[in-house]
């Protein structure tokens, strides 16, 4: 799902994107001029790779997400937020929850199996 930039208010404009088993939704809503506000929700599952065994298993999503979109480039930073750029002036949730999900593969991941050898070895 894309939305234009121009058609953003200030009033709540809700979206939903699914990718597999992954659920994106939530609102975004306009700040200043070029910038946008979301706020959302990514639940659902994830095939993830245990970085100790290397087993695949699936890990329950439920992570709530807030950002802040620039109708093109940004030059600067926010303290709060994060700040992604949007292209041609569309804001793509489908690229949004996919560097989102890449975030998520990024990090380091155990297995049930190792998290549970893990607490025993620091008990
Ligand atoms: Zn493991």
């Amino acid at each position: 799902m894309k939305l234009s930039f121009r058609t953003i208010s200030q009033d709540e404009h809700h979206f939903q994107e699914k990718y597999n088993d992954v659920d994106f939704r939530g609102i975004v809503r306009k700040k200043k001029d070029t910038i946008a506000f979301l706020d959302a929700k990514i639940s659902g599952k994830i095939p993830l790779v245990c970085d100790r065994c290397a087993e695949e298993f699936e890990e329950n999503l439920n992570e709530h997400l807030e950002m802040l979109i620039s109708d093109g480039f940004y030059d600067g930073s926010d303290e709060n937020y994060d700040i992604i750029e949007a292209e041609n002036g569309l804001i793509d949730f489908e690229i949004i929850l996919q560097g989102e999900l890449n975030l998520i593969k990024g990090d380091y991941h155990y297995c049930s199996h190792c998290v549970e050898k893990d607490t025993d070895f620091t008990i």
